[in-house]
């Protein structure tokens, strides 16, 4: 998802301006963030546009083809903009980050003559250095897994940068993934698991809050691997990380992003159970519904193993809203294979899902297996299961009208005097609503259900007394 949110800051001074464009997933837009933090100690203040800014970085994912191809085809633009800027005398130097950059290195520097640097993502703290350098003329490759703990390195933002990016914010907790999907490139780009200590994560949990954030997602690759050592040093998982987060006085609701459903454990489902900060929201995917393609894909588990830990999250809280990721047309998917996954789909039902269609990453074990299916076919299963898909969060949505929601207004709306949220289930919600109550959490009567989201009209404040747990403001 690109990062559209409203920088900061206008390049209407003479410091040096600083674009990032964000691909890919959320862990993406908190990089791009820590990036921005990286050169903000240099002065560097965030342009509106590319043609304002000084450094161009694009923050690349490489999960599917398109997303590369995507990555290239804006490097074609950014040349035609830096020969023109050459022209004015505004050298313009360009950088790219994250998994993209982190797979091809060196190749990328000869693939495309226009950027001055390439930067992987265990190296943003280095950032300042590179710009430099890249500036005085250098072309630079900096893909290496440093020693150091660029978390360490990386300066916090300020609070007014902090609330400018709004009351929700991500805090990335652990990077990387241990598990090989057959599929996957985030092994290889983006290395092996490593998670965060719990300390430095509370304290930066509690600079998000000083600075005004009421929700904090956290995020990794294979988030509830994180294994962190507690405050007495001894090992600590993701639930009770949670435990620990929900003591923050002023930090009104928790999330966390992405699940590997091996890695689910007791904790997790206490905190579901106990945690009203806790938001009533799973995104776990599953990726197939036939145990052969999930043997094939080494996801370590079968389609019942997943269906226990759906009614296993149920028990512990009712009204879970539930989201996974699909991939249709794995090497070797029969017809038979797709119908396991229609059906693992209406046994679960889901509030919303992501679904693709296998793509041929290089270096993996799928790519090189004989059994590749046809485009065609992927096609036709891939509209099938998004028709399926679609049904259910719609159903899911149109189930919230008349129901009254505590709403996170984070973002200005699309319309004059509208503001727009997110449920607890994070469906988004827009609705009428006084600009001064952005950042607030209120309560919501859902009036209307759309395709991908909701409408409704600010509560008597009386009615939070009818919210359910969790949606508490
Ligand atoms: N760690 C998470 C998990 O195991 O579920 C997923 C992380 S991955 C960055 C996000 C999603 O991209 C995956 O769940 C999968 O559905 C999709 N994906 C990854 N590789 C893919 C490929 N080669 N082709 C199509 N989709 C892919
Ligand atoms: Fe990729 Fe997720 Fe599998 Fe890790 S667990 S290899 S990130 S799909």
């Amino acid at each position: 998802m690109p990062d559209d949110r409203t920088p900061d800051s206008a390049p209407e001074n003479d410091k040096p301006q600083l674009f990032i464009k964000t691909y890919g997933c959320q862990m993406n837009v908190y990089d791009s963030d820590r990036m921005s933090d990286a050169l903000a100690p240099k002065g560097y203040e965030t342009a509106k546009a590319p043609d304002a800014a000084d450094v161009v970085i694009l923050n690349t994912c490489h999960i599917r083809e398109n997303a590369a191809a995507k990555v290239y085809s804006e490097l074609g633009r950014l040349r035609i903009l830096k020969e023109a800027r050459l022209k004015q005398g505004r050298p313009l130097t360009i950088g790219v980050a994250g998994c993209v950059a982190q797979a091809e290195g060196q190749e990328m520097l000869d693939r495309a003559p226009v950027v001055d640097f390439v930067v992987g993502s265990q190296a943003y703290h280095r950032l300042p250095q590179l710009v430099e350098r890249a500036k005085d003329g250098e072309r630079l490759v900096e893909t290496d897994f440093p020693t150091e703990d660029k978390f360490e390195h990386l300066p916090q933002p300020s609070k007014k940068v902090t609330l400018g990016r709004g009351p929700a914010a991500f805090l990335t907790v652990q990077e990387g993934c241990d598990k090989f999907c057959t599929f996957c490139v985030v092994p290889y780009t983006r290395g092996s698991e490593v998670s965060r200590p719990m300390s430095q994560l509370l304290d930066e949990a509690r600079g998000l809050v000083d600075a005004g954030v009421r929700e904090i997602t956290l995020l990794g690759q294979n988030v509830n691997a994180w294994h962190g050592n507690g405050l007495g040093d001894a090992a600590s998982n993701l639930g009770r990380l949670l435990f620990a987060l929900a003591e923050i006085d002023g930090l009104e609701r928790l999330r966390y992003t992405t699940s590997h459903p091996r890695d689910m454990h007791d904790d997790l489902f206490a905190a579901h159970r106990d945690l009203d900060k806790l938001m009533p929201y799973l995104h776990l995917p599953v990726q197939a519904g036939s145990d052969k393609i999930l043997k094939a894909m080494n996801r370590q588990h079968t389609a019942q193993d997943y269906l226990q830990l759906i009614d296993k999250l149920r028990e512990a809280r009712p009204d879970i809203s539930l989201s996974g990721d699909f991939i249709v047309g794995f090497p070797g998917e029969t017809d038979e294979d797709f119908e396991a996954t229609m059906q693992l789909v209406r046994d679960v039902g889901y509030a919303q899902a992501y679904s693709f269609k296998y793509s041929q990453r290089p270096g993996t074990p799928a790519a090189v297996q004989e059994t590749q299916v046809p485009e065609d076919v992927k096609v036709e299963r891939l509209a099938r299961l998004q028709a399926l898909l679609n049904e259910q969060s719609r159903d899911f949505n149109a189930a919230s009208v008349g129901k009254t929601m505590s709403v996170l207004l984070d973002r200005v709306g699309k319309r004059d005097g509208q503001l727009a949220g997110r449920s607890p289930y994070l469906q988004a919600v827009h609705l009428d609503a006084p600009m001064h109550l952005r950042g607030e959490i209120v309560p919501v009567v859902i009036e209307a259900a759309h395709a991908n989201s909701l409408s409704g009209k600010l509560a008597d404040i009386s009615a939070t007394d009818s919210l359910v747990k969790g949606d508490a403001a």
